[in-house]
């Protein structure tokens, strides 16, 4: 689906979302409530068309980041019951607007609870909150010096303030060389989690797990989970695939990755031309013809996360053939060798992320040639290009 105005655009695929879906569901278990973290513009899926898809799909819980991602996410949401949850940054001058629209947000300091109880308290409507305990990430959380006055404030205020769940992060559960830390995280939680149910403190919710603790330690997944790239079909890292391929045989004899890629980005051939054998293509010398060579222009550039660290590596499909870059990638264009893919015409349609006939340009052979993870070769999309649902 051409988009006449834009140099490229996305697809996200219904029908891919929906299996990861219900591969996730039927893993975490049914009564689990699943939030869909969207925070990077839904890793860059598009918070503005991504969340409608997952209303569609079943969703009505997502996680976002900051409070413009909220209110990215409220404007983009078509479903009453849909609650928005932010994990990250809110002004305290924030609060109030987070409060009038039902939004919860972590708590991770004092400051910001007394806060939230001050805006309740003036608008007559309580703050919905989680609490964020410090398990041993050592970035964000509440260290336990301070759940005394927690309590505290909680009982004091407890027609301002609706516990909707307490909640830790893991530093780095995609990976085995932090098996120690996040066992120790674990268990600080459950000891922390119940020396609070001792204090009367009980939450509505208790979730801890992201994709790799949910897919790697079961135990993390408890009645909710916070889960991003997975629902995006990919594994967090291939560790964890091949963790869980290990611990599922079933899944293992079948072949089949029950993750499946939801987003596809695409372009068009701009131009052709033939270049004779000794000719410098493009800025510089970084490419020479070795012989009369069909270059096609394309028009994707860094400016659009194709990164300039691709020149003469990266690899975009035309016509179901693997094109490779030849010469620097500019801002808005690259140059790729088409010599022995046959009539190659401008407007054909060039893959850089999905497949194409036979061929895949997969998220992480992208991410890999830059030594990158996949989140962030999927957060650089651009936001500004046009996504399409298809099925
Ligand atoms: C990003 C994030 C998640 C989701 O992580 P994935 O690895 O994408 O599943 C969960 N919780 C918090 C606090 C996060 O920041």
């Amino acid at each position: 689906m051409k988009e006449p105005f834009y140099p490229s655009y996305v697809e996200l695929s219904k029908s891919s979302f929906q299996q990861n879906i219900s591969f996730l569901r039927d893993y975490v278990g049914e009564d689990v409530l699943f939030s869909s973290v969207i925070k990077g513009n839904a890793y860059g899926h598009g918070i503005k068309y991504f969340v409608p898809l997952a209303e569609e799909c079943g969703i009505r819980h997502f996680s976002v980041f900051s409070s413009d991602e909220a209110r990215e996410a409220c404007r983009a949401s078509t479903q009453e019951d849909t609650h928005i949850m932010i994990m990250g940054m809110i002004n305290n001058g924030v609060i109030a607007w987070a409060i009038e629209r039902d939004v919860s947000f972590f708590v991770f300091e004092l400051d910001r609870l007394r806060a939230a109880v001050k805006e309740a308290k003036r608008i007559g409507k309580p703050a919905r909150i989680h609490l964020h305990l410090e398990t041993g990430m050592n970035r964000l959380g509440l260290d336990s010096d301070t759940f005394e006055n927690i309590v505290q404030l909680l009982k004091e205020n407890h027609e301002h303030l609706r516990l909707d769940g307490i909640c830790t992060h893991y530093a780095g559960a995609e990976s085995v060389g932090n098996y120690v830390r996040v066992q120790e995280q674990i268990e600080r939680f459950r000891e922390y989690t119940s020396w609070f149910e001792d204090h009367g403190i009980e939450a509505e919710h208790y979730h801890t797990a992201c994709s790799a603790s949910a897919l790697n330690y079961p135990e993390t997944i408890m009645d909710m989970v916070r889960i991003g790239i997975a629902q995006y079909g990919f594994w967090p890292n291939r560790e964890t695939y091949m963790n869980f391929v290990k611990r599922h045989p079933d899944i293992n004899k079948k072949h089949r990755d029950p993750l499946n890629r939801v987003i596809s980005w695409k372009s068009e051939v701009m131009s052709t031309k033939m270049v004779p054998a000794g000719e410098f293509v493009g800025y510089g010398n970084t490419y020479l013809t070795s012989r009369d060579q069909q270059i096609a222009t394309v028009p994707i550039g860094y400016a659009h996360g194709f990164g300039r660290n691709l020149t003469n590596v990266g690899i975009v499909l035309i016509n179901g053939e693997r094109a490779p870059v030849a010469g620097l990638v500019n801002m808005n264009l690259l140059t790729v060798d088409i010599t022995d893919i046959p009539a190659v015409t401008k407007g054909d349609e060039v893959v850089i992320i999905g497949v194409q006939g036979e061929q895949e340009m997969t998220v992480a052979s992208f991410s890999e040639m830059r030594n990158f993870m996949n989140y962030e070769v999927l957060v650089q999309i651009p936001s500004t290009l046009p996504r399409h649902i298809v099925s």
